[in-house]
């Protein structure tokens, strides 16, 4: 296997960083935090990547467990972010492998920073610390956030890569997510003595399930549509007057992601219109796009991996997956969010074994490759800014036939 000297220096610097790269995961693993709560994972990594050379500050305002670690060499040259993630479950803890996702982000940085010291080369590299990604919390969605506040106008590319069962370089079965409450209001009664002065918000509630179960035989197949009964009355002799559904709405493409959406909102208009009840929506976190992984970076990161004696797994078909804020990101800049595997075949995320298998030896070994592809990956970018004006192009010319233009066309 044929390094030239750059890339192997780099990949022996994060050799030599592996003992603080586990420390950290750790760490996080030992101390897991929900989204947009977690201070202690901020902290540390805020005060890892500061001794290891960055320069640390704020992300995104009204996102404070969030974070931005630069540093810039020889004014110019591509700018490379690398995204860190570490909120937990609620319950289950790391089961999403958050922990190793920023100690790959911290491991490739710094192994960037040092080599771009090291060669003289011009560049900038970031680490986004961009918290509450899983949707269980309020408000979720910090990369959205990075992207509304302008945090990758200028960035070249983004990459991260995501804990699983298997190797694989484009994670494109994700899907594109909205995360509604819908409220239904009516007016409480007795229930045997009244039941005619009442009105029946559960009824509403349970209407919009039926509706959404008629209306999923009309659904593409990508389309997903699921919820819970959050609340739904209080006493069996009282009307409920009050209901509240907390559900989601799934597909791939944006735009049908959009008209399920309104088609959704009108099941639940006609359930409140057949109860007499009012209805609200609340979106109870940011909307998230599928992710458009970019082509040009993931040849470079399958090379990269070839090279460390990795290969990806076949990809597996089907249509479902869950969603990620960095589908979002990849609408705006190119980016790259591959998996890699820490456990066996079919091990199921978001269960207490995948919660085990991100604080393994077999896990952290696993975490120091793929930040070694992905620092390799970064490399490429800033060693042949060709390479980023590819991948800029790539990106270019899917936003143009999004939006009706042909291929190559400017947004
Ligand atoms: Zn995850």
């Amino acid at each position: 296997m044929g390094l030239d000297p750059e890339k192997q220096s780099l990949r022996e610097e994060i050799e030599r960083l592996a003992g603080i790269l586990e420390e950290v995961s750790l760490f996080i693993h030992a101390h897991p935090e929900e989204g947009l709560r977690e201070e202690l994972a901020r902290r540390k990594l805020v005060e890892v990547l500061a001794a290891q050379g960055f320069t640390v500050g704020p992300g995104p305002e009204g996102l404070p467990t969030a974070f931005v670690a630069r540093y810039s060499q020889g004014g110019g040259g591509p700018r490379i972010a690398f995204l860190a993630e570490y909120d937990a479950l609620p319950g289950l803890g790391h089961a999403c492998g958050h922990n190793l996702i920023a100690a790959v982000a911290v491991g490739a940085a710094t192994a960037v920073r040092r080599g771009l010291e090291r060669f003289g080369r011009p560049g900038t590299v970031l680490v986004f610390g961009t918290p509450a990604e899983e949707g269980a919390v309020d408000d979720a969605g910090g990369k959205v956030y990075f992207v509304e506040a302008g945090f990758f106008d200028g960035v070249d590319a983004a990459l991260m890569a995501h804990p699983s069962s298997r190797n694989a370089a484009l994670g494109e079965l994700s899907t594109g997510r909205v995360a509604l409450e819908i409220t239904f209001h009516g007016k409480a009664a007795h229930a045997a003595g009244a039941p005619h002065e009442g009105i029946n918000a559960l009824d509403a509630a349970i209407l919009t399930f039926n509706a959404w179960n008629a209306l999923r035989q009309h659904l593409r197949e990508e389309a997903r549509i699921h919820g819970i009964i959050a609340e739904g009355g209080v006493a069996p002799n009282i009307i409920p007057d009050r209901a509240r559904i907390r559900m989601y709405v799934r597909a791939r493409d944006p735009d049908y992601l959009e008209e399920v959406e309104r088609r959704v909102r009108d099941c639940a208009l006609g359930a409140a219109r057949a109860t007499g009840a009012r209805v609200e929506f609340r979106y109870t976190a940011r909307t998230y796009q599928s992710v458009m992984p970019n082509r040009t970076l993931a040849r470079l990161y399958t090379d990269n991996l070839a090279a460390l004696g990795v290969n990806l797994d076949p990809s597996e078909p089907g249509g479902g997956g869950g969603s990620t804020d960095a589908g979002n990101v990849s609408r705006v800049v190119p980016l790259i969010h591959p998996y890699f595997a820490i456990c066996p075949r079919g091990t199921p995320g978001h269960s207490p074994e995948f919660a085990r298998a991100a604080a393994t030896q077999e896990a952290h070994r696993a975490a120091l490759t793929t930040a070694q592809a992905l620092a390799m990956t970064a490399w490429d970018l800033l060693r042949d800014p060709r390479l980023v004006r590819e991948a800029r192009a790539e990106l270019e010319g899917a936003q143009g036939a999004r939006n009706g233009g042909s291929p190559g066309s400017q947004p």
